[in-house]
């Protein structure tokens, strides 16, 4: 599912289907005149809308039947047709979608599939932990949404004893965390109200089929295509529409080489028919015919408050891409961290790592970590090594010398709004070390526990790091599962534990 998802949802997320109340009027200065009011937005031309009945129902048939032979066997396509009882099927379509906000199809089949044979049910959900679910999301990014989806699961249990909203807009205003596509999404699904959605999908869907070229991500535009989705829905089949528009955008008007020529709603599709016009106009040219096919305009300079704005008119080279168009990407915040991979012999001499728990909010919260903290952007890396010993330090309760921490590398991993940078460093410890009873939980895990752990991709990508082995000129790394070494010195290429370095120096 396209990343753009979840941004439309959150801009679904202006809440309220209905009408928007007008802002208060500012009050004026006392004795100043009072301030013009800003001119009305021109409507939006005929050529923007769905405005001719029998086109919306040849295209509503055209879509569907398309659906009915080309649609994607999903899991919770097959949930959502099968099961009988509306309170478990509505949590079956609520879990793929928070789920699939972000994160492709493909990605997400495999934990929803093991999501719902744990929890099958609002029920069971409700009792998991949140230990629990962070670890079954681990890997699926945005780690939030399954905290969320998990309260609000305890909520539809503890306080609307079980039973699942049964519209759109009771989704909305009960369930925290369900935005206005999510809930228009289970409604339709489920239960068969007619409600559009407007998702990323819907969006560069409706934009090609409406030759919408303002910013789709501003209000204006997200409340027209709100508009326009409710208007389109089918009204006897909402939920199988709502998916076969979603599911165009998916496979076939995909955001840079869409197939037009297979797309079943091609007929309706004015950035297609502009495209057209061009080529005809140009071929007439080129043959020299006399009565060339007139050029396609825009609606009219700056008037309408869905044309490509003056200064970015349309491209020919693009054809249907141009459209959607969006403001420009604001810039993800770039951030370092230093972590450090400890590892220990554990039970048989097979590695365990050090892992603890963030804290309870923010970023990844509650999830398990390599020790870490922050950096200033231009720490040397000497102050580095000094900052990151101590905070080791906190969480073992022994002195950790800077110099015994070995560099691996720099590990990337980009979080949505974050470019994050971890300088990854190891060190190997000898025998048993008790941690300290610090204020965050912390413990010793194998490799295997490690991934079942509710650990970050960027942490499992630190790991690999290690594993990979120490950067160039920083001697070998010792070999995974190979026994700890003895209690004399360390020999040549091999880390130098903590406890050697802590023996007090033996006479020559
Ligand atoms: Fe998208 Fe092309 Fe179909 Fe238009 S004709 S909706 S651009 S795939």
């Amino acid at each position: 599912m396209s990343p753009l998802r979840a941004a439309a949802a959150a801009a679904g997320g202006l809440r309220g289907s209905g009408p928007r109340a007008a802002p208060p009027a500012r009050r004026s200065r006392k004795g100043a005149a009072p301030r013009k009011a800003a001119p009305a937005a021109a409507p939006p031309a005929s050529r923007h809308l769905f405005s001719d009945p029998a086109e919306t129902e040849t295209l509503r048939r055209n879509l569907l039947a398309w659906y009915d032979s080309c649609k994607r066997d999903l899991p919770w396509r097959t949930r959502a047709a099968t099961e009988p009882d509306a309170d478990r099927r509505a949590y079956a379509v609520w879990v793929s979608e928070v789920m699939l906000q972000q994160t492709q199809v493909a990605t997400v089949i495999d934990y929803y599939n093991r999501w719902m044979q744990k929890w099958p049910t609002l029920q069971a959900l409700a009792q998991a932990s949140l230990e629990e679910v962070n670890e079954l999301w681990a890997g699926l990014g945005y780690y939030s949404r399954g905290k969320r989806l998990q309260e609000a699961a305890r909520k539809v249990v503890s306080e609307l004893a079980g039973r699942m909203p049964r519209t759109a807009e009771d989704l909305q205003k009960l369930l925290p965390g369900v935005g206005r596509y999510t809930a228009a999404a289970i409604a339709s699904i489920s239960y068969g109200q007619a409600a559009g959605v407007v998702d990323g999908n819907v969006i560069r869907v409706l934009c090609r089929l409406r030759c919408i070229g303002a910013d789709s991500s501003s209000p204006a535009v997200i409340d027209q295509l709100w508009d326009m989705a409710n208007a389109l829905v089918d009204r006897s089949r909402p939920g199988d529409f709502n998916q076969a528009l979603m599911e165009l955008g998916a496979t076939v008007c995909v955001p840079r080489a869409p197939l037009c020529g297979e797309c079943p709603v091609k007929q309706h599709c004015r950035a297609r028919l502009r495209v057209e016009k061009e080529l005809a106009s140009a071929s007439q040219k080129l043959l020299g015919k006399a009565t060339p096919v007139p050029d396609v305009e825009d609606c009219g300079a700056g008037g309408c408050p869905l044309c490509p704005p003056a200064a970015e008119p349309w491209d020919s080279s693009l054809g249907v891409t141009n459209f959607p168009r969006k403001a420009a990407k604001k810039q993800p915040r770039v951030a370092r961290a230093a972590t450090c991979v400890l590892e220990r012999r554990g039970c048989h001499g097979a590695p365990q790592y050090l892992i603890v728990q963030r804290p309870s909010s923010g970023l990844l919260a509650g999830l398990w970590e390599f020790p870490s903290l922050p950096l200033a952007q231009d720490l040397r890396e000497e102050k580095q090594r000094e900052a990151l010993a101590e905070h080791l330090q906190a969480w073992i309760g022994q002195p950790v010398v800077a110099g015994d921490l070995q560099l691996v590398g720099e590990v990337v991993h980009i979080f949505s709004h974050i470019h994050q940078t971890y300088v990854v460093y190891s060190l190997s410890l000898d025998g048993d070390v008790t941690l300290e009873p610090a204020s965050c939980p912390s413990r010793w895990v194998t490799e295997e526990e490690f991934r079942a752990s509710a650990v970050s991709t960027a942490m499992k990508k630190v790991l690999k790091a290690c594993e990979k082995g120490s950067s160039p000129g920083q001697g070998s790394k010792r070999k995974r599962g190979a026994k700890a070494q003895g209690t004399g010195s360390p020999g040549p290429g091999t880390q130098l534990s903590l406890r050697a370095f802590l023996r007090p120096p033996t006479a020559p």
